[in-house]
């Protein structure tokens, strides 16, 4: 595990990009303080009569492009530190992508995998008794991250709805028959997969039998794996909290995505010989991509990276002495604020339809993101080229600026 904080790591990549913009230290104050930090008891009864107490955040970073966006992370590592690193980067994600959102996030300290279903629905309506008034279409719209999913935004959507009267465009990423987008639950991953493509373009190597090893099998690693597999890349390793499979000649990954389903892990499918997370990490590929937890690349392993490229499908996944050392290595990261930016822009969709009260098909939604992934990812490269800079300065130059130019015409 990583030894420096998110917060840490989000301050200073912040500070990389706002130094080659020449920004002054009161602009950067400004824009790094988060607007409201609200910080809740859940307590309720656990099926076994225990009472549980638990801690509930929702960070507000920044509102100064809009209602402020971004997911809620059910994970034992969440505290206020990573909860303001993550609400932070959102803020970034949403100017890069131009979608009219500031930025946010929220969690709860628990492990979702101890919990029943009924545990879950308790603690997630509780949270919603704690935060309602601070949420909502206008204000700050939550979302799926880390151990939620669309059950829990079904949850959220109906216990908000209690105190504020039907809104469904009150959460994105909710179950298509509860006002859910279609396509939401594939975004994240699916744009993984497309600006993977774009990027090895951009570098002369074909997508096709591109080798490719992905930490992490949840929403996000699944869906990236699926979408690459059907360009034809190769996987070779993919991995999840309980270990990492392996084979040099490519997983066949809608049997890993059975047998995961059917087992709840990826280990022990025939046909591929285990390895570790370590060695997944380290494995000699093209495309290396956590899709899992932050702080996976380490000044400890980051020489030991084979890969030639690195997809950040997670946030945060790279400490910032590991990213000096992809970059003094010539190891190009394509960085969080971008790479995993799919399921924002289909969330944004789908509070688009439930304020129209009107339904895109799944064609129009790929369409549309497809047209503003590829957008955002020309104009990062663009900036990075131009300024000779790291993709990862490059999107935070954009997001900061946009952010910073919107503050600033807004009125102080
Ligand atoms: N949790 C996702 C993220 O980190 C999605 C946020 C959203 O859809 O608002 O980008």
């Amino acid at each position: 595990m990583s030894s420096v904080s998110s917060y840490e790591t989000a301050e200073h990549y912040f500070h990389r990009a706002a130094d080659v913009m020449g920004l002054s230290s009161n602009m950067r104050t400004l824009l790094l303080t988060p607007l409201r930090e609200v910080k809740v008891q859940v307590a309720l009864e656990l099926d076994d009569g225990q009472i549980g107490t638990f801690i509930g955040y929702r960070i507000q970073h920044d509102q100064a492009r809009g209602p402020m966006k971004g997911g809620l992370r059910f994970h034992p590592d969440v505290d206020e530190g990573e909860v303001l690193a993550l609400a932070t980067l959102m803020t970034w994600k949403t100017a890069l992508v131009n979608i009219p959102y500031g930025g946010a996030k929220g969690g709860i300290s628990i492990d979702p995998r101890k919990l029943s279903q009924g545990e879950m629905e308790r603690i997630t309506r509780k949270f919603i008794d704690q935060i309602h008034d601070v949420i909502g279409p206008d204000k700050d719209i939550p979302a799926p991250d880390m151990g939620t999913n669309a059950q829990v935004m079904a949850w959220i959507a109906n216990q908000y709805e209690k105190f504020h009267g039907f809104n469904p465009a009150c959460v994105t990423g909710k179950p298509v028959e509860l006002h859910g987008a279609q396509g939401r639950e594939e975004a994240t991953g699916r744009g993984v997969a497309i600006l993977t493509r774009s990027f090895l373009t951009r570098l002369k190597h074909d997508v096709a039998g591109a080798t490719i090893a992905i930490q992490g099998f949840g929403n996000v690693g699944s869906y990236a794996a699926r979408f690459l597999h059907e360009m034809g890349a190769k996987i070779v390793a993919v991995s999840d909290a309980f270990g990492a499979v392996y084979n040099a000649e490519g997983l066949d990954i809608p049997a890993v995505a059975r047998h995961a389903a059917e087992t709840g892990r990826v280990s022990a499918i025939g046909g591929a010989s285990e390895i570790t997370n370590e060695e997944l990490l380290t494995a000699d590929v093209d495309v290396l991509i956590p899709a899992a937890i932050g702080g996976v690349l380490t000044k400890e392993n980051a020489r030991h990276i084979r890969a030639k490229y690195i997809v950040e499908a997670a946030n945060n996944p790279t400490e910032p002495e590991a990213d000096d050392i992809f970059e003094e290595r010539d190891i190009l990261v394509l960085p969080d604020v971008l790479a995993n930016t799919g399921g924002v822009t289909v969330s944004y969709f789908e509070w688009v339809q439930n304020r129209q009260h009107f339904r895109w098909e799944l064609s129009r939604v790929r369409e549309e993101l497809d047209k503003i992934l590829d957008e955002s990812f020309d104009r990062v490269w663009k900036v990075a080229t131009d300024k000779g800079v790291p993709l990862r300065v490059a999107a935070y130059i954009l997001g900061i600026g946009r952010v910073g130019r919107a503050t600033v015409l807004g009125g102080i």
